[in-house]
Parts: C-alpha cells; sequence; structure tokens
C-alpha cells in the first residue's frame, strides 16, 4: 500500500531531471532568458512559458512564479464529483504510454480506499493486452471482463459495466485499443464505446483519461489533441515521471490542451500512481 507519508518524497524523486533542467535560483535577480529557457527545457511549452514570463516581468520580479506555475494548473476543470455507482472511467492512448499498467494502478487506488473495482478489457485484437491485465488483476485480485479474440470491443465494454451493476462493484475501468488491426479508425471505435456505456448507464462514461508519456514531453500534443478532439477527455494521466526531465510537459498540457492532469505514475509497479495536485507539483518542481 502507498505509504501517505512519502507522497512529496516519492514525487520529488520523480521531478528529480526536471527539477534541474530548472535550474535556475530564484532568489537570484532576475535573469529573464535563462529563466525562459529553463522552462522550455523542462517542456513547459513555448506558449506556457511565454504567458508567465510576462506575467513575472510586468511585476518585475521572479519571485510570483510558485503562484503563476500553480495559476496555470488551477485555472481548468476540477475532478467531476463521484455521484454514481458504478463510474465508469475509460483509458485512452496510443500503445506504450502505460494504459495497462495505469488502469491495474487505478483499481489498486480504489481497492486501498475501500472501494471495489472491475477491470475490462477492450482491446480484444491484441492478446498481449488482454494478457497483461489478465496478470494485473489476478495480482491485485479484481475481477476482469474481457472478450475472445477479435470481439466488438463495446460489446466487451457493455458486460463489464453489466457485471459491474450486477455485482455492485463502485468502479469499472475500461482498458481500450491504442492502435487498430482493421482499416476502420480507432476514434470511430473509441466514440462506439462512449456511445454504448452511454446507454447501458446515461452519463457514462463518467471520465475519460487519457494517458500521457512524460519522456515524450510536448512531442507527444498533437497525437493528444486528436484524442481530446475525438472524444469527452476530462483529464490526462501523465506516466513515467521517474527519471524524465519533460515533467514541465504538465503546464504544457494545461495551456495547449486544457486539459487538468488528474495522475503521474512515477514507476512500473502497482503502487506507483501519485493522485495530482497542482500546489504539491510545484513545491516538488521548485524544491531546492
Ligand atoms: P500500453 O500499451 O499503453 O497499455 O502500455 P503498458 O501499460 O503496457 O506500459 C508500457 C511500458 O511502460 C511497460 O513496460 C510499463 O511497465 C511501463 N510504464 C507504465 N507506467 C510507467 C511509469 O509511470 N513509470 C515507468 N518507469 N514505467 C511505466
Amino acid at each position: 500500500m502507498v505509504a501517505p507519508g512519502s507522497f512529496r518524497d516519492r514525487l520529488k524523486a520523480g521531478l528529480i531531471r526536471t527539477r534541474e533542467a530548472l535550474s535556475f535560483r530564484v532568489s537570484e535577480a532576475p535573469d529573464w532568458d535563462s529563466l525562459e529557457e529553463s522552462l522550455i527545457l523542462a517542456d513547459v511549452g513555448v506558449p506556457a512559458a511565454s504567458e508567465i514570463l510576462d506575467r513575472l516581468r510586468a511585476s518585475g520580479s521572479v519571485a510570483g512564479l510558485r503562484e503563476e506555475l500553480v495559476g496555470v494548473l488551477t485555472s481548468l476543470p476540477d475532478r467531476p464529483p463521484r455521484a454514481t455507482t458504478p463510474w465508469v472511467t475509460m483509458i485512452v492512448g496510443i500503445n506504450g504510454v502505460g494504459k495497462t499498467t495505469t488502469v491495474a494502478k487505478l483499481a489498486r487506488l480504489t481497492l486501498a480506499r475501500g472501494g471495489s473495482a472491475l477491470v475490462v478489457a477492450a482491446d480484444t485484437f491484441r492478446a498481449a493486452a488482454q494478457e497483461q491485465l489478465r496478470t494485473w488483476a489476478q495480482r491485485i485480485g479484481v475481477e476482469l471482463i474481457e472478450g475472445s479474440s477479435g470481439r466488438d470491443p463495446a460489446s466487451v465494454v457493455h458486460d463489464g459495466i453489466q457485471a459491474a451493476l450486477a455485482r455492485g462493484v463502485n468502479e469499472v475501468l475500461v482498458d481500450t485499443a491504442g492502435r487498430l488491426h482493421t482499416k476502420k479508425p480507432l476514434m470511430d471505435e473509441l466514440t462506439k464505446i462512449e456511445r454504448v456505456a452511454s446507454r447501458v448507464i446515461p452519463g457514462a462514461p463518467h471520465e475519460t483519461l487519457l494517458v500521457m508519456d512524460a519522456t515524450v514531453g510536448s512531442n507527444g500534443l498533437a497525437q493528444a489533441r486528436q484524442f481530446a478532439d475525438a472524444l469527452n477527455v476530462t483529464g490526462v494521466v501523465l506516466t513515467k515521471m521517474d527519471g524524465t526531465a519533460k515533467g514541465g510537459v504538465v503546464l504544457a498540457i494545461a495551456k495547449e490542451l486544457a486539459l487538468p492532469v488528474r495522475y503521474v505514475g512515477v514507476g512500473e509497479s502497482v503502487d506507483d500512481l501519485l493522485e495530482f495536485s497542482p500546489e504539491d507539483f510545484v513545491d516538488a518542481l521548485l524544491a531546492p
């Protein structure tokens, strides 16, 4: 289980390389060029870096940096309140970003809070993805709903939500494909899953989390936009924050995609997922 006291330490450890990229001294006289360079190096992105610099320059001091960074991250919609059970969360993103691992980590978080979870393998073409989720489900001790190879993913999701309703399970986590093996566009399949889910429970999926790989940094923004344009994405899970210098991409995601980061992945084990808090993140980023 996650030791709550270690949250800041784990986030700080995960951000070590980003912090090095941001290696200016806030107490020094403003050196706007090196601050801008640091922000860009940390992958904050040009739009967010420019906005932050303009505001700090206007104030004549870098003292407000923390507040400016927090401000970019808190200008976004809040987490939707969990009023419905089962709460259905769809996990989307391209292959290799960490979707399946994130589904397992989220299920684990729900169990740790005393809830119950069920996972759905909606990537019915990739046997390895199903196998991986099956292994995680057994290890964590949650039920897995899967379909035979090539079965319509939306109908597997339908069965998964029905199963959760029948068993009184609190949370349904849907793992989806990151790439299709047919000519059919991926977004068509994902929007079909959205439609079918909402037919079983109006309002479902209640959350759609886009998984992004922090090591790819802002190079992943264009692809992320395709998901955000096609689907009702409510937030981002940023994985692989351990060992990347591009942790500032959290600000680029906020500024350029207008999406809040909800969770950060800080390792490969099932407990390596932290709920995102703008204040804690910025403090860890600016920590000496
Ligand atoms: P998917 O194809 O999107 O489902 O991605 P997977 O869940 O299979 O993950 C791809 C790889 O990334 C695996 O080797 C995972 O262990 C690894 N991974 C996922 N999340 C994290 C993370 O937060 N940190 C690190 N270091 N590795 C991760």
